[in-house]
């Protein structure tokens, strides 16, 4: 059921004057093995993404009253995220710079760019964009001053379909992400390709041990729930690094847990409740 990701706007197929049907993500993507770093989000981007007719009524995917371009109706989601209280300048161009629409399926397209999060496959969720910004935004704050990137190495737990990884990008030196269940982590590559993101790293293994090749990481952030922190995921932060991560608390809810590393051991912080997809181990 899943087609592939369309363009933005969606574009009817002039020559026939209906749209062509989808293409089945996934079938052919070949097999890769777990927990190497890869660099196949290098290679040349597919042009065929171009122009992709959408496999829904086009009236669907079009936001109505919005304009046509996705980068409008990108700055409306930006502007009303900045409304909430994020006041993170380079946060807030990472999200103008991604375009949300192409990691969601063709189906959910219109709603790419409301604040919300939507279905992704294999029972997960693509993030709602305001908690993707808190949560880099609370990441940076931890590790720089000013506006700029704030460098170093960043890992996040539960790559989905790519899109927080791709914000990331903009924001670090590099990316490593890392996912347990295959089809999604072949769905993220291929999400990412066009993107040409040299600086993401894409990994098919158990987030619950980390990444340790590249390790340490100035910032972890993790997009899946646990009842606890992985000790690997303290093991693997730099001193001076900061991670962001929902975590089940007392009162069995979850909440955003700030964890930051000193010389001298760890400090932490719970913050607003949140709710995730649980955080699992082993992969599938
Ligand atoms: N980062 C995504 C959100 C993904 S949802 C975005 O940009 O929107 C969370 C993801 O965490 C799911 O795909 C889920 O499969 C994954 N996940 C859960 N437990 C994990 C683990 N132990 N290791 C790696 N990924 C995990």
């Amino acid at each position: 059921m899943t087609a592939r990701r369309p363009g933005f706007p969606a574009r009817l197929d002039l020559q026939s004057g209906r749209p062509r049907p989808a293409t089945p993500a996934g079938g052919a993507v070949p097999q890769r093995g777990a927990a190497a770093p890869s660099a196949s989000v290098h290679k040349p981007a597919s042009t065929a993404a171009v122009g992709r007719v959408l496999p829904v009524p086009v009236t669907l995917a079009i936001p109505r009253g919005l304009g046509m371009d996705s980068a409008a109706v990108r700055n409306r989601m930006v502007q009303k995220i900045a409304a909430g209280g994020i006041d993170d300048a380079a946060v807030l161009a990472a999200l103008q710079a991604v375009e949300r629409h192409r990691f969601v399926d063709s189906a959910l397209v219109n709603q790419a760019y409301e604040d919300t999060s939507l279905p992704i496959g294999l029972e997960q969720t693509i993030s709602k964009p305001s908690v993707v910004a808190r949560m880099l935004s609370l990441l940076r704050a931890g590790l720089v001053t000013g506006d700029g990137p704030m460098g170093g190495r960043l890992l996040e737990i539960g790559t989905g379909c790519g899109y927080q990884a791709a914000v990331m990008s903009h924001l670090a030196t590099e990316v490593y992400s890392i996912e347990r269940l295959r089809g999604l982590h072949e769905r993220a590559r291929e999400n990412l390709r066009p993107f040409r993101l040299a600086n993401v790293h894409l990994i098919f293994g158990d987030g619950m041990a980390g990444f340790a090749q590249g390790a340490p990481y100035a910032g972890i952030v993790a997009a899946a729930g646990g009842e606890a922190v992985p000790q690997a995921w303290l093991d693997q932060l730099a001193v001076g690094g900061r991670l962001v991560a929902p975590l089940v608390t007392s009162t069995g809810q979850q909440a955003l847990v700030v964890i930051d590393r000193q010389a001298q051991g760890f400090s932490r912080r719970v913050l607003e409740a949140v709710h995730f997809v649980p955080l699992k181990s082993g992969i599938a």
